[in-house]
């Protein structure tokens, strides 16, 4: 039996893709697309929106009789007003979602013991191995190198610093006993002084119609290596919702992240 979607955001530059490429896809059967209240799309079939030719799934502001799975590519707001809903129908969360705060954190957290949660804020596959390349790469460097963090993105981006830059820095925290919260810096400008050894500096560019760039550089006074990760395409990010969403499909409750899929 197919694996139910709701989309959340379907209207979006993500879930425009979510909704195309869920419906390319046999294990999968989009049931429910949402948007938010007062879009001008509303009760239209959202393959006729899309140029998708008509699917039989009308564009709602609600989810629609019973879905597996939730796939959320919209904004916190928008996020945090699901979660209740996900809860009480059952339905599992993968969340693209960027910019969340502690807050949304926290139910995400609260709601993750009655239902699967996953979290991400990058499902492309090649990002999540450049979190654990530069996890390698700093504990094995030690101290003596700097660190920055270099994020490109389109110039709709709501969000600064990405999400996939912050995890980025947290992973770096985590494998060399930095702290986010002292020794993060993000961009710099007057008489900052000399640089502190442990900083890490992370500089968001908003440039054009860029999909997303990351850079990781580490130096000290005689080299440099730079981590690179460009994404051609939102598919990209798309395809491993996908599979993040056939992965949590009928999992028990909790928090999950896409190391957990690419397991
Ligand atoms: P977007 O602005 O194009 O799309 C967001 C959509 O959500 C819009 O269509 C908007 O109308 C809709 N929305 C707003 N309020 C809503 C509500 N209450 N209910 C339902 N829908 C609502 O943005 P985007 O470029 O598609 O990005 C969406 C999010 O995904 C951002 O946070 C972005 O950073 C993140 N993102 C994550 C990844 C990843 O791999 N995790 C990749 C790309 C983008």
């Amino acid at each position: 039996m197919a694996i139910t979607v709701a989309v959340n955001g379907a209207c979006g530059r993500m879930g425009s893709r979510v909704v195309a490429l869920v419906c390319e896809n046999k294990d999968l059967k989009l049931v429910s697309a949402l948007e938010r209240d007062g879009h001008p799309s509303l009760k239209k079939d959202i393959g006729a929106i899309l140029g998708l030719g008509n699917l039989g799934v009308l564009l709602t502001t609600e989810i629609e009789g019973k879905a597996d799975v939730l796939i959320d590519f919209s904004s916190p707001e928008a996020l945090e007003k699901r979660i209740d809903n996900c809860v009480k129908k059952g339905v599992a969360m993968v969340i693209g979602t960027t910019g969340l705060l502690d807050s949304h954190h926290k139910k995400l957290q609260q709601a993750s013991k009655s239902i699967p949660c996953l979290v991400s804020p990058n499902m492309s596959i090649g990002v999540n191995l450049v979190f654990d390349i530069v996890t390698q790469v700093s504990k094995a460097l030690g101290e003596g190198f700097d660190i920055e963090i270099i994020e490109t993105h389109h110039r709709f981006k709501k969000d600064a610093p990405s999400g996939t830059a912050l995890r980025i820095a947290e992973r770096i925290c985590e494998a060399t006993k930095r702290d986010m919260k002292t020794d993060v810096v993000y961009g710099r400008q007057g008489i900052t002084g000399e640089r502190p050894g442990k900083q890490i500096g992370i500089h968001a560019v908003r440039l054009g119609d860029t999909i997303g760039d990351h850079t990781v550089i580490f130096s000290n006074l005689g080299e440099r290596i730079e981590i690179n990760h460009r994404a051609h395409s939102r598919d990209t990010f798309v395809r491993g919702a996908i599979r993040a969403a056939k992965f949590i499909a009928g999992k028990p409750p909790g928090l999950y992240s896409m190391q957990d899929v690419l397991r």
